[in-house]
């Protein structure tokens, strides 16, 4: 899959070849993890001025060890047609952050069903104050045994806050027991789903 594109520089509108990542096999390539993480592996110089951009490409990342696969791309993916037994997690992310953020939960082995349930209860309450524009997850602290998101204020500023992992048995419980979510299709989890799992939710229990 990964091949070459045509890139047009954002600063000097220069086209130029630009190779793109295409799939990665982070069992085969444990190396890509980092570059993932820091995005380097979608970073491009252009030639002519060398200024430096992200390009969009999509690009398929597996993890057989953990049993997952996401995709970034800002198209919705080709149905998969999995074998739900085979007991995978198929994630379809549509930008950078969101795609790094999905890999982070899932190779811990957490659902990122019940965490994007957190940050949707987390999002409500911290805009009782502030302007956050995005919150992403970030890491479990050991210590505190609380799960640490990063919220991006509007002005730029990024805060920490952390939310007990009491929190995410109680959602992880719920999800589980009271939601189905198909494992044959790469599907969308992010906020929009949150908002909808827990009208779902309430809505039963009336
Ligand atoms: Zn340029």
């Amino acid at each position: 899959m990964a091949g070459q594109i045509k890139v047009e520089c954002p600063h000097c509108k220069k086209e130029s070849l630009h190779k793109t990542v295409g799939s990665i096999n982070i069992d085969r390539t444990p190396e890509m993890r980092a570059k993932v993480q820091d995005l380097s592996c979608f970073r491009w110089t252009c030639p002519n001025c060398g200024v430096t951009s992200l390009v969009m490409e999509p690009c398929l990342y597996h993890d057989l060890a953990n049993s997952f696969m996401v995709w970034l791309s800002e198209e919705k993916p080709q149905s998969a047609d999995f074998d739900p037994l085979a007991g995978y997690t198929l994630r379809w992310t549509q930008d950078f952050n969101s795609f790094r953020e999905k890999i982070n939960i899932l190779e811990r082995g957490l659902d990122d069903r019940a965490v994007e349930m957190m940050k949707y209860l987390l999002f409500a309450q911290l805009n009782l104050d502030l302007d956050v524009v995005e919150l992403l997850f970030h890491d479990l602290d050991e210590k505190s045994a609380s799960f640490r998101f990063v919220a991006v204020l509007s002005d730029g500023v990024e805060q920490y806050v952390s939310m007990p992992s009491d929190t995410y048995q109680k959602l992880y419980q719920d999800v589980n027991e009271r939601l189905y979510t198909s494992g044959r299709d790469f599907i969308k989890i992010d906020l929009e789903w949150a908002r909808e799992a827990f009208s779902l939710l309430h809505s039963v229990e009336q």
